[in-house]
This record gives C-alpha cells, sequence and structure tokens, in this order.
C-alpha cells in the first residue's frame, strides 16, 4: 500500500536583509514546499544550492517542480540561475516552473537570460494571478507588496491546506485581508519593530498586527534579521503567541515543518518561555 503523501515545509535559511545574509548568521537558502507531488523552492539566496545538498534529508533540485522568487534582491535571488541549473541539468532537460516578477526577469535578470530557456515553463507573477503547479496545487500572489522593487508573497493551496507567506514588505493595510483564511501563515519579520520606510521591512509589531487579524492555526516567523538572533526571535514569537493567542514560532536553519501536523508545532508554541528544545530544531550550522 502507498502510503500517503507527507507534506513538508523545509527552512533552507532564515536569514533576512543585508547583514544577516553577508554574514551568515542565518542561512540564506529560502523554503522547500513538499506539496501533493509538487515540490517548490521560494527564494534562494546565496548558498541555497549548497544549503540543499548538503541538508538532511537532501533536498534534490532535480526533482524541484517550481522555483519561485518573490522579488530580485540578493537575500532572494542570488542562487537563482544556479538552482536552474541545477533542476533541469544545465538545460539538457528542461522541467519545471519558473516564476518571477516581471521586473526580476527583464529589467534586473536575477535567472540569467541564457538560463530563462530551461525551465519547462515560465510565469510572471502579478497581483491576483494564480498559477497551478501540480493537480490541486496552486500558488497565488494576491496583492503587489510595498519593498521598492516588485514583490509578491503569495498564498499556496492544496487539498485540506491554505498557506500564505508574506515576505518583505512595509506595513499595508490590505495584508489581512490578502492573507485571510489560511491554515499557515509564514511572516518575513526583519526587524524588532517597523514603521521606518527606509528598510520598508515588517517588525515584529507588524507581525503581531497581521497575526491577530489573520489568525491562522499556526504562524512562523521567519526572514529573520540582525536585530532577532535566534533567542530574541523565540521571544518574540513567545510574545505574539501570548498576546494575540495564535500559536507562533521564530523558523530556524534547517527546521522541518510537518504540514500534515500543524497542531503538534503549535503545541510547542505554548505558554512557557522556549527552553533550547521548545523550538524547532536546528540543525548545524551556527548556533542560537
Ligand atoms: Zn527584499
Amino acid at each position: 500500500m502507498i502510503p500517503p503523501a507527507h507534506r513538508t515545509l523545509k527552512f533552507l535559511g532564515t536569514a533576512g536583509a543585508r547583514f544577516a545574509v553577508s554574514t551568515q548568521l542565518r542561512h540564506s537558502g529560502g523554503l522547500v514546499w513538499s506539496l501533493d507531488g509538487a515540490t517548490i523552492w521560494v527564494d534562494p539566496g546565496p548558498g541555497a544550492l549548497v544549503r540543499a545538498l548538503s541538508s538532511r534529508p537532501k533536498v534534490d533540485p532535480a526533482k524541484v517542480d517550481a522555483l519561485v522568487i518573490t522579488h530580485r534582491h540578493l537575500d532572494h535571488a542570488g542562487d537563482a540561475t544556479a538552482v536552474v541549473e541545477a533542476m533541469t541539468r544545465g538545460g539538457f532537460s528542461p522541467r519545471g516552473t519558473l516564476l518571477a516578477p516581471r521586473d526580476a526577469l527583464e529589467t534586473e535578470p536575477v535567472v540569467f537570460r541564457y538560463a530563462q530557456a530551461f525551465p519547462a515553463r515560465v510565469g510572471v507573477l502579478a497581483p491576483g494571478v494564480r498559477h497551478a503547479l501540480a493537480p490541486g496545487v496552486t500558488l497565488e500572489t494576491p496583492v503587489a507588496h510595498d519593498h521598492g522593487v516588485e514583490t509578491y508573497g503569495y498564498l499556496l493551496s492544496a487539498p485540506g491546506l491554505r498557506a500564505g507567506h508574506v515576505v518583505d514588505t512595509f506595513w499595508m493595510d490590505a495584508l489581512p485581508e490578502a492573507y485571510a483564511g489560511v491554515d499557515l501563515l509564514l511572516v518575513n519579520t526583519t526587524r524588532l519593530r517597523g514603521g521606518d520606510r527606509r528598510y520598508l521591512h515588517l517588525g515584529a509589531d507588524d507581525a503581531e498586527r497581521l497575526v491577530a487579524a489573520v489568525r491562522p492555526r499556526l504562524a512562523v516567523l521567519t526572514h529573520l534579521g540582525m536585530q532577532l538572533p535566534p533567542r530574541k526571535a523565540d521571544a518574540a514569537a513567545l510574545e505574539i503567541s501570548r498576546r494575540t493567542g495564535v500559536p507562533t514560532l521564530a523558523a530556524r536553519d534547517g527546521w522541518l515543518l510537518d504540514l500534515d501536523d500543524l497542531p503538534a508545532a503549535a503545541a510547542r508554541a505554548g505558554s512557557r518561555a522556549p527552553a533550547a528544545d521548545a523550538g524547532p530544531a536546528p540543525e548545524g550550522g551556527p548556533a542560537a
């Protein structure tokens, strides 16, 4: 008997913005969703291919079905061409889907132009556009974010699961409605406090406002910057859990989240201060 599909989300990297990435205090490999026949890699920053190949269990780029670049900043796209080459055996096996904003394909091609010919399909992310990635699995970009370059968060839908990922952005009043109704909400939480237009990133205060409005079954903070090293990020997530009543965790490099058992992860986001073993287990790399 074939066992039911096991659905997971792997955090190859949790680094947010320039300094966390350039120091590699956190990794910058992006996320890999494994959903009902679709493996989707989002935002492969510098080192992503190395992180995938050294990850346990290994992420095999040749089995990735879709590569999603949410915007053309280095920490989201530094390894994009490397991943496209690995997905397609250097272009000899055209396969998979590449999704990116138009300015990341044309104005500043973060996948080099020669390699944009390698995937079987290239799709352009745009407000309200939905892409089918596998039977029953769709990715939709509900709204353009406020981040200086063309940027999209996304909603992923699979049978029985709806997830949202609010990527880099300044706070927008449209965010709660755009990401409403999700079971799992990922929030790129780069700073402790938002509200500073020099950075165009969400703070933990913005993340709390969003989590309180959307009320997913589980919220996860990721894309964490220098103000949110692991223990501070855990504390910020715990505060959000306490104040909103929504279980919230801070991601760690290498964490494999079991999407078929969100309540187990939610239970860890409980009411006590996070001990070393209370959060997602780190995998190698720099310690907290
Ligand atoms: Zn960015």
